[in-house]
């Protein structure tokens, strides 16, 4: 998708493409980002656990 910016859900810390979160539905996106994580399993992931992260993909640490 030529010029599609990735962004990030305020709410989840999902990165998002589009103008919708597709993991909590929130509009609240913004495109300023620094560090990411990659949660493959999250039943697996220590992370995702504390970080309250359910779905697998990507997500900011830090908006
Ligand atoms: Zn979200």
């Amino acid at each position: 998708m030529p010029g599609a910016k990735e962004k990030v859900c305020r709410v989840c810390k999902r990165i998002v493409v589009g103008n919708e979160c597709d993991n909590c539905g929130s509009t609240n996106l913004t495109i300023r980002s620094s560090g990411l994580i990659i949660v493959v399993d999250p039943e697996k992931s220590e992370i995702a656990k504390e970080l309250g992260l359910k779905k697998a993909g990507a997500y900011a640490t830090k908006i």
